[in-house]
C-alpha cells in the first residue's frame, strides 16, 4: 500500500513525499448511545486503514489529490474555508490543518497531499476519522509540530464537528487514535480518558450491513437524545444537572413514578449499558471472551426492547448468528434504526458461515446484507 502511495505521489507531484502516516477505521464494540449521556463506550481499531503522504511546497498553495480520480484540488493556505460538493472530501484533512495551526503548528509554506485507503467509505467504519487522524499525524510531522495523541484526536473530532459539519461523538477519532492490535479501546466520554483492554488475537469481527436506513433516522436520534436528557433532569432534581452516567438503577427506580414509560426505558438502557461496558472490561482482563459475548447479546436485546433503536432486519441477523457455536456474541453497532450488526467470532467462523447467514437473511428480506470482516489493528501512526 505504501509503495503504491509513494509511486502515485511521484507521478502526480513529480517528487517524493516527505512523510507518511496511517490511521485505522473502527467498530463500536459495546456502549450504545452512551456517549452523549457522559458514559462509557468501547471500540476496536481495525486492520483496514487510510494512509496519507505529504511534502512541503515552496509557495503558499495546498494541493490535495485523489488517487481514484487523479483530480487535484488546489487552494490558498490562507483561505481555509470548507469546500463544497465533489470537492468536500478535502474538508477532512483541510479542517485538521486549520485546527492544527490554531493549536500552534507554524506553516510558512503549503503542502502537497495524497491518500490511499483499504477502508470502505461511508460503510459505518469511520473512514472519516481515519483520514482525519492520518492527516493529523502526517501534517504535524511535516511541520515539526509536537502534539500529543489526545490533542490530535480532539483536532480530528473538531474538524469533523465544525469544519465538515458532522456532530459525531469522541468514539470515532478516539479509537482511530488510541487503537491497538489485539486490544479494545475503552473511552470514558465524560473525562475523555482512553485506555486499552486485551482482546485475544484469535478473535475476528464480522459485519453484516443490512443497508437499510430508517427514513427518519435523524429525528429518531434527536428523540432518543431528548428522552435521555429529560430522564436525567428528573434524576437530577434538587441538585445540579447531571447526565445519566451519574445514576444507578436504584436511583432510577426511586423516580420511576415521575417518568413516562418511554423515558424510564431509555434511561434504563443507558444505565445498564454503561454497567455492561464496565463489566466487559472486567471480563476482558480475565480473558473471559464467552462472557463478553453474552454482554454483546444483552446489549442488543436492550436496544431491541428498551431503547428501541433496532429493527426487524438487525434482530433477525442477531438471532441467526446466535445459532453458530463459533460466534461469541453479536449486536447492532452504531446508531441503529438500520445499519449493521457486528459479530465477535473465533477464527473458525468462515466465509462459508457468513454466506449462510447472508442467504438465510436474503430468503426473508429479498436481498443479501453486505459482509465485511476484519481483525483488530493499531491506532494512528507515522509509517
Ligand atoms: P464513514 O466515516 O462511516 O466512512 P462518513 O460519511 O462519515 O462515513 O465519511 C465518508 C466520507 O469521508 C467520504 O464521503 C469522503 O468524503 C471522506 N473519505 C473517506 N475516506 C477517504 C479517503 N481515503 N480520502 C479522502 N476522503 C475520504
Ligand atoms: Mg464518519
Amino acid at each position: 500500500m505504501k509503495e503504491t502511495l509513494e509511486k502515485s505521489f511521484k507521478e502526480i507531484y513529480g517528487r517524493s513525499p516527505e512523510v507518511f502516516a496511517q490511521a485505522p477505521g473502527r467498530i463500536e464494540f459495546i456502549g450504545n448511545h452512551t456517549d452523549y449521556n457522559g458514559g462509557y463506550v468501547m471500540g476496536a481499531a481495525i486492520d483496514k486503514v487510510v494512509m496519507c503522504a505529504a511534502a512541503k511546497r515552496a509557495d503558499k498553495k495546498l494541493r490535495f489529490a485523489s488517487i481514484k480520480t487523479g483530480e487535484i484540488v488546489e487552494l490558498d493556505m490562507d483561505d481555509l474555508t470548507p469546500r463544497k460538493r465533489e470537492q468536500n472530501w478535502v474538508n477532512y484533512p483541510l479542517g485538521v490543518f486549520k485546527y492544527l495551526r490554531e493549536a500552534g503548528l507554524k506553516a510558512e509554506v503549503g503542502f502537497d497531499f495524497l491518500d490511499i485507503s483499504s477502508l470502505p467509505a461511508g460503510a459505518g467504519l469511520s473512514s472519516s476519522a481515519a483520514i482525519e487522524l492520518s492527516s493529523a499525524f502526517a501534517l504535524s510531522a511535516l511541520y515539526g509540530f509536537e502534539a500529543d495523541l489526545k490533542t490530535k484526536v480532539r483536532i480530528g473530532k473538531k474538524s469533523e464537528n465544525l469544519f465538515v459539519g458532522m456532530p459525531c461523538g469522541i468514539l470515532d477519532q478516539g479509537v482511530s487514535g488510541f487503537g491497538k492490535k489485539d486490544a479494545l479501546v475503552f473511552i470514558d466520554c465524560k473525562t475523555e480518558d482512553f485506555s486499552n483492554f486485551p482482546l485475544p488475537g484469535k478473535c475476528r469481527f464480522w459485519l453484516f450491513n443490512s443497508t437499510k436506513k430508517h427514513a427518519l433516522v435523524d429525528g429518531l436520534y434527536a428523540d432518543r437524545h431528548n428522552e435521555c436528557m429529560r430522564a436525567a433532569k428528573v434524576l437530577s432534581e434538587g441538585g445540579e444537572d447531571r447526565l445519566l452516567r451519574e445514576f444507578s438503577l436504584d436511583d432510577l427506580e426511586a423516580v420511576k413514578g415521575k417518568l413516562t414509560d418511554v423515558e424510564y426505558r431509555r434511561a434504563r438502557h443507558v444505565i445498564e449499558e454503561n454497567a455492561r461496558v464496565l463489566k466487559a472490561e472486567e471480563l476482558l482482563l480475565k480473558g473471559d471472551i464467552e462472557g463478553v459475548g453474552k454482554l454483546l447479546y444483552a446489549s442488543h436485546n436492550s436496544s431491541r426492547t428498551l431503547f428501541e433503536n433496532s429493527c426487524e432486519e438487525l434482530d433477525f441477523l442477531v438471532d441467526t448468528l446466535k445459532g453458530f457455536k463459533n460466534v461469541y456474541g453479536a449486536r447492532l453497532s452504531g446508531g441503529g434504526f438500520g445499519g449493521a450488526v457486528m459479530a465477535l467470532t473465533d477464527e473458525t467462523f468462515s466465509e462459508e458461515d457468513a454466506r449462510k447467514v447472508a442467504k438465510t437473511y436474503a430468503e426473508k428480506f429479498g436481498q443479501e446484507p453486505k459482509i465485511f470482516t476484519c481483525a483488530t489493528g493499531d491506532g494512528a501512526k507515522l509509517c
